[in-house]
């Protein structure tokens, strides 16, 4: 659970929950904030969340390590931020698949989505089936793509939204970190961020049992923390399948 103050104008609240079926916790997350205040307003602040999967080197490793690998790449390149977020993922990708690109540790991998805040915009990074979402009054959006084989038949027009949320093969995932030897993120940005915005980043857990009208109730009817709770329960109420991963970072 993460309830902060940002010292930029955004407060930002995460929450993660193992839910009701799994026996672990293979999602993680992380926000990153440089003390230095020229790198903050190069860099902004670095929301990161994977899902991991598979392996006996466990998805919640692959997951750990991605996002950790994530926050310390991102602020040290010299370089702007997109070049940033792209080599940051580069080096996520190259850590987790030394690990397990033998094939001896199991296949495992993990989904990764980082988005850099600035007070009037922010920037996705992003691979896997995780999401991110903007809300503001009246209306929320999907800003990524889902990397899976559900998602992509979606995007050709071949399932509804509804069809492929409860999809059998819904957790087949066609890009991620760790699988391959390279991997290309979506960037997707600078998009606008306006006072009041929400900005949410949740894994699969989430989008699989909630619907976007639930999903939109909670984030629009409360401040970050208490919307990041309300949202993991819900998911928890509704069975709980999946770990359930939620980062809202709303513009003050
Ligand atoms: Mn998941």
């Amino acid at each position: 659970m993460l309830d902060r103050k940002s010292k930029l104008p955004f407060t930002i609240g995460a929450k993660s929950d193992r839910g009701r079926k799994r026996r672990r916790n293979e999602d993680y997350f992380g926000v990153f904030e440089p003390e230095n205040e020229e790198l903050t307003e190069s860099r902004g602040v670095l929301a990161v969340l994977a899902d991991g999967m598979g392996g006996h080197f466990s998805g919640g490793e692959a997951s750990r390590m991605a996002v950790e690998v994530m926050g310390e790449t991102y602020f040290k390149t010299a370089e702007n931020a997109v070049n940033a977020l792209k080599a940051a993922f580069v080096a996520a990708n190259n850590e987790v698949f030394a690990r397990v690109g033998d094939g001896k540790n199991g296949v495992a991998g993990t989904t990764l989505t980082a988005v850099a805040i600035f007070p009037g915009e922010f920037i996705i990074a992003h691979a896997g089936d995780s999401r991110v979402y903007i809300a503001r009054p009246g209306r929320m959006d999907q800003l990524t793509k889902d990397h899976s084989l559900v998602g992509e038949m979606m995007h050709k027009g071949l399932l509804g939204r509804e069809e492929a949320r409860n999809h059998p093969r819904r957790n087949i995932i066609t890009r991620a970190v760790g699988l391959r030897e390279n991997v290309e993120p979506d960037i997707e940005g600078p998009l606008p961020f306006r006072p009041g915005d929400r900005i949410l980043i949740c894994s699969d857990g989430l989008s699989s049992m909630l619907s976007d009208g639930e999903i939109a109730a909670i984030l629009l009817s409360k401040d970050p923390a208490a919307a990041c709770k309300a949202l993991v329960d819900m998911a928890n109420e509704k069975g709980g399948d999946d770990n359930t991963t939620v980062i809202v970072a709303m513009r003050d």
